[in-house]
C-alpha cells in the first residue's frame, strides 16, 4: 500500500504539533508538507523539532500552494479565515481538505459549501470517536425522553481557547435538536446574565467554563422533575484529534467531491 502525504497547516500551534507526531507515529501516512503564517518563528525549522519529536526533513515554509501540491490531503486545525483560504487551494490541488478548525460564521461556512463543489472536504468541530458516538446518544437521548427533559450543554476548556461555545458543544446541541425535530439556531440560548425570567421550555442551553490546560470536557445534561441524566466525555489528550482527523483523510482520498462529517467517516 503507499503512504498518503499529508501536509499540517498551523504546523507550530497546539493541535499542529500533535498532528505532527501523529502522521509519523502512525503507518500508511508521512509528513509531506508543514506550513505556518507569514511571520511565524517556526518558519525554516524542522517540523519534527517543532513537535518535539526527532528531525523529519521537512521546513515549515510559509507557502500553502507549494506544500499542497507535493501532498494527497492537508490536515487544518488553524482559524476561521485561514481555513477558507486553505480549501480554495486545496480545490486548486485537487486534494484532500480536513477541516478541524472552529468558530466559522455563516458566511464562511457558505464559502466552504462553494469550495466543496470541487474539493473534498471532511468537517467536524470534533474529530474524535468518542464524541461522535456521544452525539448518536444524545440524539437517541433527546428524542426518547421528550419535552419535560430540559437540555444544557456544558464545556470546558484551557486559557487559551478563543472562541465559544465549543464547536463540540454546538455539535452536541446540534445532535440534541435533530433529537426532538428543531432547528439548534431557534432554540439555543447561549448566554444568560441578569434578570433572565424562568427557562423558555423547548430552549437548549449552553455554559461555557475557561481555565488552565484543560484540552476539552462535555457535558450534555438532560434535567426533568426530580431525575437527571448527564452524557459526558472527557478528552485527555489532543492525539484523539489528531488521529481522528488522519483517518479522515485516508477515509476521504479517492471520494468524490463535497462536505463529509466525521459521522460519514465512522460510519454512525
Ligand atoms: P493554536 O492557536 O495553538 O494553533 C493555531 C495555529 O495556526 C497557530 O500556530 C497559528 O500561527 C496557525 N495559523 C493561523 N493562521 C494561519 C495561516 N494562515 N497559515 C498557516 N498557519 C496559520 O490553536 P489550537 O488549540 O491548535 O486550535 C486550532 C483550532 O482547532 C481551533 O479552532 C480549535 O477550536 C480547533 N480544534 C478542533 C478540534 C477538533 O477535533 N475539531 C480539536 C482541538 C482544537
Amino acid at each position: 500500500m503507499t503512504s498518503l502525504g499529508l501536509t499540517v497547516v498551523g504546523a507550530a500551534g497546539r493541535m499542529g504539533q500533535s498532528l505532527i507526531q501523529t502522521v509519523h507515529a502512525l503507518d500508511g501516512v508521512h509528513l509531506s508538507g508543514a506550513v505556518e503564517r507569514p511571520g511565524s518563528e517556526a518558519l525554516g525549522k524542522d517540523a519534527g523539532q517543532i513537535a518535539g519529536i526527532e528531525p523529519l526533513g521537512v521546513n515549515i515554509i510559509d507557502d500553502p500552494l507549494a506544500a499542497f501540491v507535493k501532498s494527497d490531503g492537508v490536515l487544518d486545525f488553524t482559524s476561521p479565515q485561514s481555513s477558507v483560504g486553505f480549501a480554495d487551494i486545496c480545490a486548486q490541488a485537487r486534494i484532500v481538505h480536513v477541516i478541524g478548525t472552529t468558530g466559522f460564521g455563516s458566511d464562511e461556512e457558505d464559502r466552504l459549501g462553494a469550495a466543496a463543489r470541487h474539493a473534498v472536504i471532511v468537517k467536524s468541530g470534533n474529530m474524535s470517536l468518542g464524541v461522535n458516538l456521544l452525539a448518536e446518544l444524545v440524539k437517541q437521548a433527546a428524542q426518547s425522553l421528550g419535552d419535560d427533559f430540559d437540555i444544557e450543554v456544558l464545556e470546558m476548556h484551557h486559557r487559551h481557547k478563543v472562541d465559544a461555545p465549543s464547536g463540540t458543544a454546538y455539535l452536541l446541541g446540534d445532535a440534541a435538536a435533530k433529537g426532538r425535530d428543531m432547528n439548534l439556531a431557534d432554540a439555543s440560548v447561549r448566554v444568560r446574565d441578569g434578570h433572565t425570567g424562568p427557562r423558555a421550555a423547548g430552549t437548549i442551553g449552553f455554559a461555557t467554563m475557561r481555565g488552565g490546560s484543560v484540552v476539552g470536557e462535555h457535558a450534555v445534561v438532560f434535567a426533568g422533575e426530580g431525575e437527571r441524566i448527564e452524557l459526558c466525555h472527557k478528552a485527555d489528550s489532543r492525539e484523539i484529534f489528531a488521529r481522528g482527523a488522519v483517518r479522515a483523510a485516508q477515509w476521504a482520498h479517492g471520494r468524490k467531491p463535497g462536505l463529509y462529517s466525521m459521522k460519514d467517516v465512522l460510519g454512525l
